[in-house]
């Protein structure tokens, strides 16, 4: 589903991404944990050709995504993504919210559109809210339905870059708790974040990324968990910082 191989990136003279090659199949939940500045989002930025990439491939679906002949607003479409900050339109309501891109990016109907987006708003259980603007709903709320508006696409896979850090910490389980019911039901994710409850209850492997974009680890979460004692030197210092 998702291939990254041998990919490497720079900013000016400072590498930020080193060599690095994950392979994501269709129903694998992949966490990716690191230090600040570790290039985490870079990477998870780079499967959809937000950031540029110096060396490597990156194929989503078979798509190569570097290749200058990609339709990359076409992929785009079809790989959900949720940042750490709701990037809800704050003028439109709930429904407009869900609705907009499936009409304009996908061409369909105001009733498809809308029947699309409220079912996905059901399945995150915000369905009282769907008349109100994102400023009169909490930040839990901003993110379920920013995972709504991105499930409303029909996305292969999802895409994650900390979506719970910016949250107040009593908001923070009901949008795990999405992400959880949305993993069970088999949906690819990648998802960037310091919840260690979350992958130790639904990713199957857990990656390690150590500043320079170097990654460490990449195994299985029995194994990240379960046998501390052969994980590297840098995780298992990353790990007690954050556990
Ligand atoms: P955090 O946990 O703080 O979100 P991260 O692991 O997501 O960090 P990135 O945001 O991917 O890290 O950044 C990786 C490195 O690239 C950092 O050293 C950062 O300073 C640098 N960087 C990111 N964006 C740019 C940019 N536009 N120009 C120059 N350097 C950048
Ligand atoms: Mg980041």
């Amino acid at each position: 589903m998702i291939e990254i191989n041998n990919v490497s990136k720079w900013y000016g003279p400072v590498q930020v991404l080193t060599d690095c090659s994950v392979q994501i199949s269709k129903g694998d939940v992949v966490v990716v944990c690191g230090p600040s500045g570790s290039g985490k989002s870079t990477l998870i930025k780079a499967v959809n050709g937000l950031e540029p990439i110096q060396k490597g491939t990156i194929t989503v679906d078979g798509v190569p995504v570097n290749d200058p002949r990609t339709n990359l607003p076409k992929l785009r479409s079809r790989v959900g993504m949720v940042f750490q900050h709701f990037e809800l339109f704050p003028h439109l309501s709930v429904t407009e919210n869900l609705t907009i891109a499936q009409i304009k990016v996908l061409g369909r109907s105001q009733d498809e559109a809308q029947a699309r987006g409220l079912k996905m708003l059901d399945r995150v259980g915000l369905m009282a809210h769907k008349d109100k603007f994102p400023g009169q709903l909490s930040g839990g709320q901003q993110q379920r339905v920013a995972i709504a508006r991105a499930l409303s696409m029909d996305p292969i896979v999802m895409l994650f870059d900390e979506p719970t850090s910016a949250l107040d910490p009593e908001m923070v389980g009901e949008v795990l708790d999405v992400m959880v019911k949305l993993a069970g039901e088999g949906m690819t994710m990648m998802v960037v974040t310091h919840e260690m409850g979350f992958a130790r209850k639904v990713a199957n492997r857990v990656i390690f990324i150590d500043v320079g974009g170097r990654i460490l680890e990449d195994c299985g979460k029995e194994e990240f968990f379960g046998h501390p004692e052969n994980r590297q030197a840098r995780t298992k210092d990353f790990l007690n910082k954050i556990l």
